[in-house]
């Protein structure tokens, strides 16, 4: 039997240590991974495009382990109902090729995306920075604000959306979270309103063309840029200038995929940028100066889903009772058998899902 997560199984789990405690715990675990970079089969991910969005393959590998992430993007969806995001994801045993967990990735992977980017914040961002600009109010807002309230200490947070709806949402959730009381949570009237004074701006938007949210004017020196909504071919959200302004260094996760899908796509290939991994390692600084200007140019890298699906497997295992399989491989007593372990009349040992 096949160790199996749903949404419902993934509420639980997270709640009983808290989102706060999840993104940090697993931040931890991305990072334990960045660091060992070259145990890991790498590729950029395999992209199915279609006017409206992606759906996205993304596999990766340690040797001991295998995971893939299913996960689409669709910017439009919100206007009938449906989510941008959606993923799920399967974790494997390399020895056997047998799945050891099919899981649930949405929310997994909007935690996931917080973890990461309040790890490389941590490593980039100036350490005194407490003011952070939010520009998009959507499905992945909460998730950021908790992990970069709990992972880098923000305490004023400047909202802003072209949906007003949307930053009401947001303010709703935020205030419903006790351990978010210490943070100060202002509107902005604008994306250049939010953004003066903040050490940090995350851009989180979804559309898919090459958007400006954030054009030069709007950054400053010691500035940390988190840009999450830039992931794919043709979606962008700096102004290239951004990426030419003195002092700017560019941190991705991947090269080859990011130079694809991240906003780096609008630079020249020999454009300089600094893979995560290299910061981690300390093979190169993250910030050099209190006035460089950090990007995170952050698309999304199949070795934090590996990490999270890892760390979901040891949360279930550690809570054995609430284990939920999945019989999505066959048992059966003669491996050779399997037309007689399953559709024949033979002696079948098959069980059904609990
Ligand atoms: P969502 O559709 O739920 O929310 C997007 C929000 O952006 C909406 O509220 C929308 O009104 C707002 N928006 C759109 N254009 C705007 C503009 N010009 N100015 C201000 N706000 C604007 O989507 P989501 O699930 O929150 O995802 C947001 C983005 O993050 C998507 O583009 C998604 O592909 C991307 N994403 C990236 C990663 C990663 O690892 N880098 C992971 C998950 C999602």
């Amino acid at each position: 039997m096949v160790g199996y997560l749903g949404v419902s199984d993934i509420q639980r789990l997270v709640n009983q240590i808290g989102p706060a405690t999840f993104i940090e715990r697993l931040a931890g675990e991305i990072e334990a991974d960045y660091a060992r970079w070259d145990d890991f089969e790498k590729s950029a991910r395999l992209a199915s495009h279609s006017p409206v969005g992606v759906i996205e393959l993304m596999p990766t590998s340690d040797g001991r382990l295998y995971s893939f992430k299913y996960v689409n993007g669709h910017p439009r969806n919100t206007a009938v109902g449906l989510l941008t995001v959606t993923a799920f994801g399967v974790l494997a045993d390399v020895e056997t090729g047998y799945p050891l967990l099919l899981s649930e990735l949405t929310v997994t992977t909007a935690l996931r995306t917080a973890a990461m980017s309040a790890l490389v914040a941590r490593h980039l961002a100036r350490p005194d920075s407490r003011v952070m600009a939010l520009i998009g109010c959507g499905a992945q807002a909460e998730f950021q604000v908790i992990g970069f309230h709990r992972l880098q200490g923000i305490r004023e947070l400047r909202l802003f959306d072209v949906d007003p709806l949307a930053i009401v949402k947001l303010e709703r959730n935020l205030r419903s979270l006790p351990e978010l009381a210490d943070l100060k949570v202002t509107r902005a009237a604008s994306t250049a309103e939010a953004c003066q004074g903040a050490d940090i701006v995350t851009t989180v938007t979804a559309d898919k063309r090459n958007a400006v949210i954030l054009t030069p004017p709007m950054v400053a020196p010691g500035m940390h840029l988190n840009a999450v909504g830039g992931d794919c071919p043709g979606k962008t959200e700096l102004h290239a200038d951004i990426l030419r302004l003195p002092g700017v260094r560019v941190v991705v996760e991947y090269e080859p995929q990011s130079r694809l899908e991240g906003e780096i796509q609008q630079m020249e290939p020999g454009f300089p940028v600094v893979e995560f991994t290299d910061v981690v390692r300390g093979l190169s600084p993250g910030r050099t100066g209190r006035d460089d200007i950090t990007i995170f140019d952050s698309v999304g890298f199949a070795l934090e889903d590996y990490s999270a699906l890892r760390f979901l497997l040891r949360l279930q295992s550690e809570r054995s009772g609430e284990r939920r399989e999945i019989d999505l491989v066959p048992e059966i007593e003669d491996p050779k058998d399997l037309f007689g372990g399953t559709l024949g009349a033979g002696k079948s040992r098959l069980r059904l899902a609990s």
